[in-house]
């Protein structure tokens, strides 16, 4: 048995951010993990899906269904080398994954590769990734759960046979020449153009009436429209009932109880994701549950004394930058500091064509939490910058309290429009005003500008439209 002061299972981003930071504050930390460090978000999320999405847009610009014609510039047929792709995807996950080993290591946070399971609150045996050698047992003053999410599967069309998963689906040996995509949410979206863009004759099946449907609808329109440029079939209130996984094979229901059978070479189920937490012995701990999500407090406190959760097991959003950030404050609790998580705002964007930026309170939300507000939308059509990137398609809009004028929510829907979520985001955790927002100057010609303008135009003095 071999003792610590933090033992944290599952190494992903709220893993390991918090392992750094403990070992950093001088707590002797062991960090279990039977995968890659770095998690879903480097090794089969966040990092490269954006990588293939890039290479999508980049092909699809190339190829002769791409843009560039318009501005003069023709190129002949552009042919794409799947391997190579890949090995270039693999080339910055090794990246990642190995600048975060080696900062565990600075830090001195013992990295022990296995898998763990937890025995009671304060013990949990590891059982050596493949022939390693034996179990080891660790008893820990503060055990740190961090175990994240995996993909939910469809129960009458499981994964296997031409039925993937996003694990699959980010590294493709060969492109599909039919891809139906189950749900129209942010996984469904991303791989779904890609893979539009790759060449593949996509179908988008989304049980709800819009894409992304937990935004407004006004948010998913460019993207809609986009989707029709790229030739996407998109079913809208439309659910598989049935299904073959081997053939390929889809029952699907559309609202109005019509049916039609469908096939297709390859199917990526995109329903959501599943938190891990009832297993590796977590069940064990009956801990207060919040649905599938385990309960935690504002300092990432489970039920159970010293035993903490954080990331994507603690429920939604279920995104890299919020389980860094609940770690960090966990990691600052557990070093004695005083820290809660409560931010006023968590970005969220999804990088499809053309992308989404949701902050704060959707104009809904804030009048259902605030009474009146004040909402403006300036859209990129009036835009400079927007018009010589060929990016006039979306707007940024601006949320605000009307008896004060304070910031609570901002969206956003363009190209590039994922690097003005610091902004907004900056803006409400500031609680800025309208006024702080419209009497900051901001560089010309960017599409920045549209975020001033936004504020403006909440003001009754809008300057270009
Ligand atoms: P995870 O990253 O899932 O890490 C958990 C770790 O625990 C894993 O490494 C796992 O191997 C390990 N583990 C589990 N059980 C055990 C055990 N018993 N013993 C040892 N180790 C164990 N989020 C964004 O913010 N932006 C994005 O652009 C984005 N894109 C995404 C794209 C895709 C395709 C997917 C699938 C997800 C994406 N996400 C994105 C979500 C993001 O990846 C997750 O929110 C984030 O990884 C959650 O971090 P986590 O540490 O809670 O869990
Ligand atoms: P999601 O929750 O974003 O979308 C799932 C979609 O599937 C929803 O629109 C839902 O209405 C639909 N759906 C559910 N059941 C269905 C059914 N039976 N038939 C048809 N449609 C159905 O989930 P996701 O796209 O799988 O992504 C999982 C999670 O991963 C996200 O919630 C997010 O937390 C994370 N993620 C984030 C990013 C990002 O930040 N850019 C990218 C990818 C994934």
């Amino acid at each position: 048995m071999q003792s610590t002061n933090v033992l944290i299972l599952g190494g992903g981003p709220a893993g390991y951010v918090a392992a750094l930071r403990t070992a950093q504050a001088g707590l002797a930390t062991v960090l279990v993990e039977s995968d890659h460090p770095g998690g879903t978000c480097l090794n089969i999320g966040c990092i490269p899906s954006k990588a293939l999405i890039h290479a999508a847009d980049e092909f699809h610009k190339l190829s002769a269904g791409g843009q560039a014609a318009d501005l003069g510039i023709e190129v002949g047929p552009a042919s794409i080398d799947l391997a190579r792709l890949n090995e270039w995807k693999a080339g910055i996950i090794g990246r990642l994954t190995g600048g975060v080993q080696s900062l565990l290591k600075q830090a001195g946070v013992r990295v022990v590769h296995g898998t763990g399971h937890v025995l009671d609150g304060k013990t949990v045996e590891v059982t050596p990734a493949e022939s390693e050698g034996r179990p080891q047992r660790f008893v820990c003053q503060h055990l740190v759960l961090a175990t994240g999410s995996e993909p939910a599967a469809l129960s009458m069309l499981p994964f296997g046979g031409r039925v993937v998963s996003s694990t699959e689906a980010l590294f493709p040996q060969a492109l599909p020449a039919t891809l139906a995509v189950v749900g129209g949410g942010y996984i469904g979206l991303e791989l779904g153009i890609a893979y539009a863009k790759l060449g593949t004759r996509v179908t988008l099946i989304e049980a709800r009436g819009n894409l992304l449907p937990n935004w407004d609808a006004a948010l998913s329109r460019p993207v809609q429209k986009r989707l029709a440029d790229l030739g996407v079939e998109v079913l809208l209130n439309t659910r598989v009932q049935d299904g073959d996984s081997e053939a390929g094979r889809l029952h699907l229901l559309t609202e109005g109880a019509q049916t039609q059978v469908r096939e297709f070479d390859q199917v990526l189920v995109a329903v959501g994701r599943k938190p891990r937490s009832q297993t590796a012995g977590i069940d064990r701990l009956m801990l207060d549950m919040d649905g599938p999500f385990i309960r935690v407090d504002e300092q990432g406190r489970t039920s159970m004394r010293q035993v903490w959760a954080i990331g994507d097991i603690t429920g939604e959003p279920m995104l890299a930058h919020r389980a860094m950030a609940q770690a960090e404050v966990v990691a600052a609790v557990i070093a004695g500091q005083r820290r809660r998580f409560e931010p006023l705002a968590i970005p969220a964007v999804c990088y499809a064509d053309p992308e989404v930026v949701v902050s704060g309170l959707l104009p809904d939300e804030a009048r259902a939490r605030h009474g009146d507000v004040l909402t403006a939308s300036f859209p990129f059509a009036h835009n400079g910058r927007a018009l010589t990137l060929e990016a006039a398609e979306g707007f940024v809009r601006v949320v605000a309290k009307r008896d004060d004028h304070r910031i609570v929510g901002w969206q956003a829907v363009g190209t590039g429009v994922s690097e003005l979520a610091a902004a907004f985001t900056q803006s409400i955790e500031m609680c800025a005003r309208l006024e702080d927002v419209a009497g900051t100057i901001h560089a010309h010609p960017t599409l920045s500008e549209a975020i001033q303008e936004a504020a403006l135009k909440a003001l009754g003095t809008g300057l270009h439209g």
